[in-house]
């Protein structure tokens, strides 16, 4: 028998949870790029509302969800918890494993989440343009599907490896009326300056992000959006974790491996940031981020101050980075191909309360497919990594006989990724 877990639709969390509240460091400030002195609220203000500057520096524990982002969330939300009954099996692990399952959002993935509760600060301010970056076309196509929902015109600039390997999202983006164009553009000083150059030029997350600030900056009513890395966006995607801690409840069961995969960091903290304060009052559970060895960001990089984007526009963040001006081959989870990561996952990364790995391609396809056939879902490529980062969990338990509880997230679904898997 398959269990799965759903939720009543009135038990959807009314708040986010900010683990600011709760850490017990100080997380470093971003800099401003020019002075190198801790950015002021006023300064971000060209390319974020106010109230999502607000968010991104507040350390109150638990923060509202308005009224219309409930009503918003509602038509997917509360998402399943499923126990991954038919991968126990396949595998003989004792280990009971289950997954959380994001790709039931109108665009297939956790990236809704943020894009809703963006559109939302963004109408309420005022602003008539959203502008952003998509690397796989997820958060693209999040965006444009939440600016249509609060009537704000989407530009999407997207990394252009993709925008030729993966079509299928680039229509989704326009179905929503999203104005979607490949990165490195001719649209915009830096991309134009990139394609000067000339050569192959797959494109990549910080020259994207580059692009769509400077368009930001050049019109007060138009702001830039980000899907993920920054406070204010995994913030919003605490829902996922709060979430499993009441369906977990239900099931009288308590986690003892928690696993994501990796790229900015927002569905692994969206998920395992509810679970921190159990592990600061003494619970042995572990966290675990899974990362592509194409893109090793959290297991290879350098913990230091650098930018968002390559360009330089962004403020510093105390993160670990690969570099700026690192392009990551083009490996198919584009939504893992980011050179630098949440400054919240990076800290917790430093201070040994969350692990990370990296995994090859070929050990996360496998897990995919393996996924799909036996477990009924065909996952993102991204999410493969957060499957087979389980299924590593579950063969260690297995020779050690343990019993141990494994909760993974399935970030979305791979039904518009489906020329990566054959
Ligand atoms: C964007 C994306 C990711 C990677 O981004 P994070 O911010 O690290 O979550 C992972 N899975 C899916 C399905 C995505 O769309």
């Amino acid at each position: 028998m398959r269990i799965k877990v759903d939720l009543k639709s009135d038990e959807i969390p009314r708040y986010w949870y900010n683990v600011l509240a709760d850490l017990p460091f100080q997380l470093d400030p971003p800099l401003d790029p020019s002075t190198k002195k801790p950015i002021s609220p006023e300064a971000l203000g060209p390319i974020f509302p106010m109230p999502l500057i607000e968010q991104e520096m507040s350390d109150q524990r638990e923060i509202a969800i308005p009224e219309e982002i409930l009503k918003e969330y509602a038509v997917f939300r509360p998402t399943p918890l499923y126990r991954a009954n038919y991968l126990e099996e396949y595998l003989q692990t004792p280990a009971k494993i289950y997954y959380k399952y994001e790709g039931v959002s109108p665009t297939g993935s956790h990236k809704t989440n943020t894009a809703i509760a963006q559109a939302y600060y963004n109408k309420i301010s005022g602003t008539e343009r959203l502008v952003t970056e998509t690397g796989a076309g997820q958060w693209g196509s999040a965006l444009s599907y939440s600016g249509a929902k609060f009537g704000l015109q989407t530009n999407v600039f997207m990394v252009k490896v993709s925008y030729e390997q993966k079509p299928m999202r680039k229509y989704l983006m326009r179905l929503y009326d999203g104005d979607v164009v490949p990165s490195p553009s001719d649209k915009t000083n830096f991309g134009r300056s990139l394609l000067k150059k000339g050569g192959d030029m797959p494109g990549s997350l910080g020259i994207a992000i580059s692009e769509a600030i400077e368009k930001a900056l050049s019109d007060p009513r138009t702001k830039y959006s980000l899907g993920s890395v920054l406070n204010h966006v995994l913030l919003h995607q605490t829902v996922i974790g709060l979430e499993i801690k009441k369906q977990l409840e239900l099931l009288n069961e308590k986690p003892d491996v928690i696993i994501g995969c990796h790229g900015g960091g927002s569905n692994f903290g969206g998920t395992i940031l509810p679970f921190v304060p159990d592990k600061f009052s003494g619970e042995n559970i572990r966290f675990i981020a899974c990362e592509p060895t194409a893109c090793p960001t959290l297991t290879k990089g350098e913990y230091r101050y650098d930018n968002g984007d390559t360009a330089g526009l962004t403020p510093l963040l105390k993160m670990y980075t690969l570099g700026k001006e690192f392009i990551p081959p083009k490996i198919h989870a584009g939504g893992l191909r980011y050179h630098g990561a949440a400054p919240i996952i990076s800290r917790l990364v430093k201070e040994g309360i969350v692990e990370a790995i990296a995994l090859d391609q070929s050990e996360t396809f496998e897990a995919a497919k393996l996924f799909s056939k036996i477990e009924g879902i065909v996952p993102a490529p991204e999410s493969s990594y957060a499957i087979a980062g389980a299924i590593r969990e579950a063969k260690m338990a297995k020779e050690n006989s343990e019993e141990k509880v494994i909760v993974f997230t399935l970030s979305g679904h791979g039904l518009f990724d489906l020329s990566a898997y054959v």
